[in-house]
């Protein structure tokens, strides 16, 4: 592992070392204001973000089956990372807890019930 010095949080005023961008409290408070800003500016533009199209791929990779199918003893490739809580209604837009892959036709029945357009 290659040394990474601690550095003081990006936070302003913020004296906090951390060996990431962000102390944790102020990871959380950036977090915070990230989802509320593309609660603000609509889903739509956040399924477009660099950071949804990343945090997906890395996703998918990691669980590449969909857990409905999978709950019926199916494995299906997953193409969707669902939010468990829809981003409407305030679930968390890049938490693996919020997160579940599910394939085309398992999301879209999940849609569905949420009617939702998507
Ligand atoms: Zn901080
Ligand atoms: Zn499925």
């Amino acid at each position: 592992m290659p040394y990474k010095p601690a550095k003081p949080c990006s936070y302003p005023g913020c004296p906090k070392l951390t060996y990431e961008r962000y102390c944790p409290e102020h990871k959380k408070l950036m977090d915070a204001q990230y989802d509320a800003r593309f609660r603000d500016r609509g889903v739509a533009e956040f399924y477009h973000s660099s950071e949804w199209k990343r945090k997906r791929q890395n996703y998918l990779i990691e669980h590449p089956f969909c857990v409905e199918c999978w709950k019926k003893g199916k494995l299906t490739k997953a193409s969707v990372v669902d939010h468990i809580i829809p981003i409407k209604q305030g679930g968390a837009l890049l938490e693996d807890s919020n997160l579940q892959a599910l394939c085309a036709s398992c999301h879209g029945a999940k849609s569905i019930r949420e009617g939702s357009r998507y």
